[in-house]
């Protein structure tokens, strides 16, 4: 089963001499339940396709489907809807709030969306990023001794994974989820992510330059000048480099 498609997708920036095409007629069908990485050179279009799958950018041309429906054809009203319902996200800069505590960053989409959380479901999920005992700490007390202003740890991580599952999206979108993170807080995260998939059915789209990360991938699709230009199925690091 598809969980999100392109058809012949344009998306082109600036008009004229400044006109800039991030798409070429890009092609792709992302399979539920599984974890597809996009890599591909910086400025080959890797943020942008992840932008327009997730409805978070309006295409130039061409059509995305997320499950059976069109989001190009939505109104910002509706748009919105479906993204808040249907869709979770896990950004470089994690975004909790720190004055919330984990089980509140958690379920905060939730409570936006006016949302009852499924508990038994948030408990499962809490406990496949391991964070059962920690959940009325805040982020940043749940990492102890680390110091102001240092990087996001892996507890950060946890946390926004948990917040991405917790909704039931139909798929998550990370952009480079790991970029912040040292590569053993990273290695954590993307573990947690392929647990979600394993072990939860969650479908993941993940945008990465980082070869060791597309390597936890069912898929690597390559771009290249806003081209889908290759494409693997589950490859080594070695294989991604
Ligand atoms: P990647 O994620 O692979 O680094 P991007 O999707 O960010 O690539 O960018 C693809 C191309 O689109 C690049 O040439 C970039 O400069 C251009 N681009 C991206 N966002 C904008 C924007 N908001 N305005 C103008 N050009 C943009
Ligand atoms: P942790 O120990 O969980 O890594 P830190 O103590 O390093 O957290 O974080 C210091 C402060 O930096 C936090 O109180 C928070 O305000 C801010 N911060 C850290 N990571 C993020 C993030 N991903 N997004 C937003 N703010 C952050």
């Amino acid at each position: 089963a598809v969980a999100a498609s392109a058809r012949q997708v344009v998306k082109a920036y600036g008009v004229g001499e400044t006109r800039v095409v991030a798409l070429d007629r890009v092609d792709v069908d992302i399979a539920r339940g599984a974890f597809t990485a996009i890599m591909g050179p910086s400025g080959s279009g890797k943020s942008t396709l992840m932008h327009c799958l997730a409805g978070l950018d309006t295409v130039t041309e061409g059509h995305i489907s997320i499950g059976e429906h069109e989001i190009t054809r939505l109104k910002d009203k509706k748009l919105t809807q479906l993204r808040r319902d249907r869709i979770g996200f896990i950004f470089q800069a994690f975004n909790l709030l720190p004055t919330l505590n984990a089980y509140e960053n958690i379920t905060l989409p939730m409570d936006i969306a006016g949302r009852k959380p499924d508990r038994a479901w948030v408990e499962q999920v809490i406990g496949t990023v391991g964070l059962a005992d920690r959940l009325t700490h805040r982020p940043n007390q749940l990492s102890g001794g680390q110091q102001q202003g240092a990087p996001p740890s892996g507890s950060w991580g946890r946390v926004a994974v948990a917040r991405a599952l917790a909704a039931r999206p139909e798929i998550i979108f990370g952009d480079e989820p790991t970029g912040n993170l040292d590569s053993r807080a990273g290695a954590e995260l993307l573990g947690f992510l392929r647990r979600s998939v394993d072990e939860l059915g969650q479908t993941i789209v993940m945008v990465t330059h980082d070869p060791v990360a597309a390597a936890y991938a069912d898929r690597v699709l390559y771009l290249a000048d806003g081209r889908l230009v290759d494409e693997m199925h589950r490859p080594t690091a070695e294989q991604v480099l």
